[in-house]
């Protein structure tokens, strides 16, 4: 049977939630015991999002083979429960790349290679390769971006050149657009998504869906409007309203049948969805009550996508701890810049997490909140520049190092604590050359991540980073009180902590334990955390 592919286009406003809508039909397939998997186009030149700053496009989610993704893989693969691949984000930057590549070697035979038919069936070709590659029965493709977005074009116009080709019991078109109410009257406005159909419509795409989002649930008036103007019965016209979890959003479209209906357009007999593990971790996200402030602290905390999987994973963790992680957001220029100071912001918190980075921006405002947590035995987690800057900071004021460093900030440092591999010195490429994907991590037993891992002394966990611990300094941190407790195949640095003789939670991995977090598998680490922070480590440890 060839694979069916259901696309998701988005209207109105970006960040509209297409991605969420994309990650729960992935779910709701799944639970009907369909191989299904989601796909997201980039319309931006970037290859991939390694290069993108946080900042601006949120978390550059990293997949177990090492590619350097969009964040709503990160959605994909925790709904799913699934490990996706690089491949499942397609770029501008990919397809053009490829094209270009295959000019060059003289594969078009003389042919003027154009946007129709060569990049459009360039993107078919991935999509359609991959599906079957991976045996799927449904493909979820999402187009990033909105409708009538000039970089959108070639994907849109693939997309309805795959109607014609797979004909339309094999492909179907949801329309995920934004009715917004207005502050004044209350009234939800549909008028944005009638355009935004119409944008779809002038390209030549006919949605077979709606998921109209809205603040409030949608009016029957509203809803009746919306689907006459985008020539739907009213059946196909679907609300996703805001919900306090993101995690509920995947009843909201069970309830009003979009699953059904997508199965019944593609021809396939209807199933009923096994939704009870779900359903399970909702409840006990709802009934978690117990309240701990975990302190973030990091560089991009304007804007919260920059570490969506590490707060998703401090919620999975809770859940399954019976806690309501409370998270306060401290930006480390400002304890650097001398506007807030540690005491200020870390005051009163359960737990801190020293946050992915890069650059010397806030550097020293995360090394002081690292030294007033471990001074103060406050619950600390440090991950991939929290640990490397965890070693600087116990470099500097344990050991006695002046002026330790990471080369990464300061290139000239007395004391290189953390410094690259030789082999990385050779790299001039920026893109795709950091440490990425899943490497083994060898546990040293009796350590709390030893424990934290339930006994095991073997795990795969994902990593992006170009700077190491430096073998060099390693035997004299160990004898200062510093804890390795984990490495890699070579005998580099994993993860160190403190004995909890000396501190009740002091841990840092070199890895991003929140990439392989998901909602019905929290990851140890973040358990850990969470335990530490509402004071129940030693019966997590234990259970
Ligand atoms: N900047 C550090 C490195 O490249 C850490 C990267 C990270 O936190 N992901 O090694």
């Amino acid at each position: 049977m060839p694979p069916k592919v259901v696309f998701v286009t988005g209207g109105v406003l970006s960040s509209v939630g297409k991605g969420i809508t994309t990650a729960s039909l992935a779910l709701l397939l799944a639970a009907r015991g369909y191989n299904v998997e989601a796909v997201k186009i980039d319309p931006y030149i970037n290859v991939d999002a390694g290069t993108m700053n946080p900042y601006a496009h949120g978390e550059v989610f990293v997949t177990e083979d090492g590619g350097e993704t969009d964040l709503d893989i990160g959605h994909y693969e925790r709904f799913l429960h699934r490990n996706l691949t690089r491949r499942h984000n397609i770029t501008t930057g990919q397809i053009y790349l490829s094209v270009i590549e295959r000019e060059r070697r003289g594969e078009y035979l003389g042919q003027t290679v154009q946007v129709i038919p060569h990049i459009t069936d360039e993107i078919k070709r991935r999509i359609l390769d991959l599906a079957r590659e991976r045996g799927l029965d449904i493909v979820i493709v999402e187009i990033g971006g909105t409708v009538g977005d000039i970089e959108g074009l070639p994907f849109l116009e693939a997309a309805r050149q795959m109607r014609l080709e797979l004909g339309p019991s094999d492909t179907f078109f949801i329309h995920v657009a934004l009715a917004p109410t207005l502050s004044t009257t209350g009234e939800q406005k549909t008028k944005p998504v009638q355009h935004s159909v119409q944008e779809l419509r002038r390209i030549g795409i006919q949605p077979d869906a709606i998921v109209v989002r809205s603040q409030r649930p949608l009016e029957p008036e509203a809803r009746r409007k919306i689907a006459l103007y985008a020539t739907l019965p009213i059946s196909a016209v679907f609300n996703s309203y805001d919900v306090d979890s993101i995690y509920k959003v995947p009843f909201l479209l069970e309830k009003q049948g979009l699953p059904r209906l997508v199965e019944e357009r593609l021809g396939l007999e209807p199933r009923k969805p096994d939704l009870s593990g779900w359903q399970g971790f909702v409840e006990r996200l709802e009934r978690a009550s117990r309240e701990a402030t975990i302190a973030m602290v990091g560089k991009y905390t304007k804007l919260r996508d920059s570490y969506i999987s590490i707060v998703e994973a401090l919620k999975h963790a809770g859940a399954a701890l019976g806690v309501k992680p409370r998270l306060r957001w401290v930006e480390a220029t400002d304890l650097e810049q001398g506007s807030l100071t540690v005491e200020e912001a870390l005051e009163g918190v359960d737990a801190a997490i020293i946050l992915p980075g890069f650059g010397r921006r806030g550097v020293e405002g995360k090394i002081e909140a690292i030294r007033y947590l471990r001074e103060n035995r406050v619950p600390m987690l440090g991950i991939c520049f929290g640990l490397q800057l965890a070693v600087v900071e116990y470099a500097r004021n344990v050991l006695g190092l002046k002026g330790a460093h990471t080369s990464e900030v300061d290139p000239k440092t007395p004391h290189p604590v953390v410094d690259l591999l030789p082999e990385q010195r050779q790299v001039e490429e920026l893109g795709g050359t950091m440490r990425l994907g899943a490497h083994p991590v060898r546990i040293v037993e009796g350590t709390t991540l030893h424990s934290l891992y339930g006994g095991r002394r073997l795990a795969y966990e994902r990593h992006r980073h170009r700077y190491e611990v430096n073998p060099k300094y390693v035997d004299a941190l160990r004898e200062a009180g510093l804890v390795v407790s984990a490495w890699s195949e070579r005998g580099l640095v994993e993860a160190i902590e403190l004995p909890r003789s000396e501190h009740p939670f002091y841990l840092a991995t070199q890895f991003h334990p929140e990439f392989k977090s998901r909602p019905l598998a929290p990851a140890p680490v973040f358990k850990g955390i969470i335990a530490a922070a509402a004071g129940v480590l030693a019966e997590a440890l234990t259970a």
